[in-house]
């Protein structure tokens, strides 16, 4: 079966006639009269695929802003407005009253109207698009990447995941940690602004969504580089770090983690470190792009490692 995206590119991707991008990157660019590009996503969340039935209403309604608000964050856009699109199986008002506070609450951080949507019977289905705007010149795209390159990560990936997997009653862990999985996978924070700082620093970004290494893949694949990442750079949380293979996994090729990858050139190491420490946010360089096949390597050590066998997140490919 073709994966997620294979059938985007076959019968989703036409060429962008006015926009300045279109499908391909975290948020489409559209230019404004006023100069400004507008930056446009849209994220939907599905139960049974995205979210448990049972998961806390105040957490979804933040998950189902922060996803999008977080291709807002990849692309170094300001968040403005917003629409929502709901289908609910029955009215319950208790459920939507949290679900609207975790919403609202996490919009209202980022100045972000709820400026219209839909309503409609159906299984419990969240789709919200964003628009926010960018300088186009200082958009953050995935086709940006230079050769020589340095690949940075924000904050820490793995921790989502094994949340997934300590919700399911697959992974024990100490109860400190595994509630910190749990926020991770529950409550996550939009890098939005690590992405404002990095215009005009980075020359790529992508929020990572659906794994470390596939994620990294398409700054790769849209700026045809090759990146090697060094293992023993990528930081690990505590989860992680308890959690051997599995935690590798989740590490590299676990979802929902929403920090941002990005690339900058070297010469630029101290803007980087300066622009994430002024924030109070934990940037790692982890390795290196440069010509040659594109794709992720990964290396440890002893030279050359396996990738992972679950290669990121596809909704069709497995
Ligand atoms: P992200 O993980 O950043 O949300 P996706 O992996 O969901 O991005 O999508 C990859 C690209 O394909 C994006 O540019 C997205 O806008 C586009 N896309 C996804 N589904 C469709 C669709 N049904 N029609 C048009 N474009 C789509
Ligand atoms: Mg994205």
């Amino acid at each position: 079966m073709p994966g997620e995206f294979e059938l985007i590119g076959r019968y989703f991707t036409r060429p962008a006639r006015t926009a300045l991008l279109g499908v391909g990157d975290d948020c489409a660019l559209v230019k404004q009269p006023d100069g400004l590009a507008l930056a446009i996503s849209t994220d939907m969340l599905v139960e049974g695929v995205h979210f448990d039935p049972a998961v806390d209403p105040e957490s979804l309604g933040h998950k189902a802003m922060a996803v999008n608000l977080s291709d807002l964050a990849a692309m170094g856009a300001e968040p403005r407005w917003a629409t929502l699109a709901i289908a609910l199986p029955a009215v319950r008002e208790d459920w939507l009253a949290a679900f609207s506070r975790g919403l609202f609450t996490l919009a209202e951080r980022f100045g972000v109207d709820l400026i219209g949507g839909d309503t409609t019977r159906g299984p419990l289905t969240l789709s919200i698009t964003v628009i926010g705007t960018s300088p186009p010149g200082l958009a953050l795209r995935r086709d940006g990447a230079q050769p020589g390159d340095d690949i940075w990560l924000s904050g820490c990936t793995g921790e989502a995941g094994l949340g997934l997997a300590v919700r399911a009653g697959a992974l024990k862990l100490p109860p400190d940690v595994a509630r910190a999985c749990l926020r991770r996978l529950d409550w996550p924070e939009p890098r939005v602004a690590l992405g404002r700082a990095l215009r005009g620093v980075a020359h790529s970004a992508i929020d990572v969504s659906d794994g470390l290494l596939q994620d990294l893949g398409h700054i790769c694949e849209r700026s045809s580089l090759a990146a090697r990442i060094e293992a023993d750079r990528l930081p690990r949380a505590q989860a992680v770090a308890l959690s051997g293979e599995r935690g590798m996994q989740a590490l590299l090729a676990g979802g929902d983690d929403y920090e941002l990858c990005f690339t900058a050139a070297s010469k630029d190491r101290e803007l980087v470190l300066a622009a994430a420490a002024r924030l109070g946010v934990a940037v790692s360089r982890i390795g290196t792009l440069s010509e040659g096949t594109v794709g992720v390597t990964l290396f440890g050590p002893g030279g050359q490692e396996p990738l992972p066998v679950l290669r990121g997140y596809d909704h069709f490919s497995r």
